[in-house]
């Protein structure tokens, strides 16, 4: 059988990284998971008491310390290494979510992290999700899929994980919020 790239995009909150994790299931792919690249990056600047913006340093914290992955024994998670340390959980943590935003929003360190995403895709069985990587990262996908999903679902589903992380947030201001990032999004696709 053909091993083809899989690409996924769409709003936040829509399903993509749960859909990209069933067909790479489905289909014996390896599901790349770029969002914990980006938060591994957001992890390793701070803990090193580096700046979140000063993109140099924590590309150099991505050489001295590579992102890798693997998977737990019993297959049931997949895990995400900087270095030769396991912080598959650490990066799901408040502090990076609250930060992984501006780490990712600076050029040297989205370069460095779409190269290494391309490196990994070069074979292909290979099902990524996030922003860009229909456009950017696997430009030459031969599948690509924008997901969506209302805004009512989006904020149930943000509901729901942020409940089962402790966090007690508003529906209604939930709802509002995501629907402002969309319209941001699409009126910026207009503009680009
Ligand atoms: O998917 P996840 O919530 O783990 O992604 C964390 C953050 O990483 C996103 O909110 C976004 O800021 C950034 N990201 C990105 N490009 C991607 C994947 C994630 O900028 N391809």
């Amino acid at each position: 059988m053909t091993s083809i790239k899989i690409a996924i995009d769409g709003p936040a909150s829509s399903g993509k990284s749960t859909v990209a994790k069933l067909i790479a299931k489905k289909l014996g792919y390896v599901y790349l998971d770029t969002g914990a690249m980006y938060r591994s990056a957001t992890y390793l600047a701070l803990q090193n008491d580096t700046s979140l913006t000063d993109e140099r340093a924590i590309v150099k914290l991505l050489k001295d310390y590579p992102i890798s992955f693997g998977r737990r024994k019993d297959d049931s998670e997949q895990l995400v290494f900087v270095g030769d340390v396991e912080v598959s959980h650490p990066i799901r943590e408040n502090e990076v979510t609250n930060n992984v935003s501006t780490v990712a929003a600076l050029p040297l360190v989205r370069k460095t992290l779409v190269d290494l995403q391309q490196q990994l895709a070069k074979k292909g069985g290979i099902v990524m999700d996030g922003r860009d990587i229909g456009t950017v990262v696997l430009p030459d996908a031969e599948l690509k899929i924008f997901l969506i999903a209302s805004v009512e679902e989006r904020a149930e589903r943000r509901y729901r994980e942020n409940l089962e992380k402790g966090i007690q947030t508003d529906f209604n201001t939930l709802k509002k919020k995501l629907l402002s990032v969309t319209i941001r999004i699409v009126i910026g696709k207009f503009l680009r």
